[in-house]
């Protein structure tokens, strides 16, 4: 493996963790992870994570949490999700432009909206677990819901590889 900046061969195999900022969250991390290191610049390759396996655990812990989802959570709900805008604020039944208006935190989303959201992500992306995630969530909400604009304190979201998930060790696009 050749190293992107100092162009030397040496770049050793390891596993550590990783601020996963492509995820457009700041507090998403690869956990134990593979990551290609330069043995003399220190520049770090992470190997590509699977894209499922990340938005499972990431969508797992914002269903969970006890206050609104903010834009970047609902932008990255919607893109794991699959779904363009349009096709999102269909299935909330609201417009486009208030879809809009959440995602760049110029309003935010009403404690309705925020729940149909969260069990349309639970649904689509956590289809095994189904059935007790809407429970647990349903539940949680009831009681644990604040609509508090306070920043909130973020919990860092980890991920960490599937026990056979390192069979495919490629360097993410976003480094070569
Ligand atoms: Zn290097």
């Amino acid at each position: 493996m050749r190293c992107p900046k100092c162009k030397t061969e040496d770049m050793g195999l390891t596993r550590g963790r990783y601020q996963y900022r492509e995820s457009g969250l700041d507090y998403v991390w690869l956990v134990d992870w593979p990551i290609y290191t330069c043995t003399k610049c220190n520049v770090e390759m992470p190997t590509l994570p699977d894209t499922e396996l990340v938005a499972m655990n990431v969508t797992r812990a914002l269903v969970r949490q006890g206050t609104p989802l903010n834009g970047d959570e609902i932008v990255y709900l919607r893109k794991a999700m699959g779904l363009k805008v349009i096709e999102l604020a269909d299935a909330l039944g609201v417009s486009r432009v208030t879809t809009s208006r959440w995602e760049n935190n110029k309003t935010s989303i009403e404690p309705y909206y925020d729940f149909k959201l969260r069990m349309e992500a639970v649904d689509r992306l956590l289809p095994h677990e189904r059935r007790a995630m809407r429970e647990e969530v349903s539940s949680l909400l009831q009681r644990n819901y604040r609509l508090d604009r306070e920043p909130k304190r973020i919990e860092p979201i980890d991920v960490r590889p599937q026990p056979l998930a390192a069979a495919e060790m490629q360097p993410t696009a976003a480094y070569l």
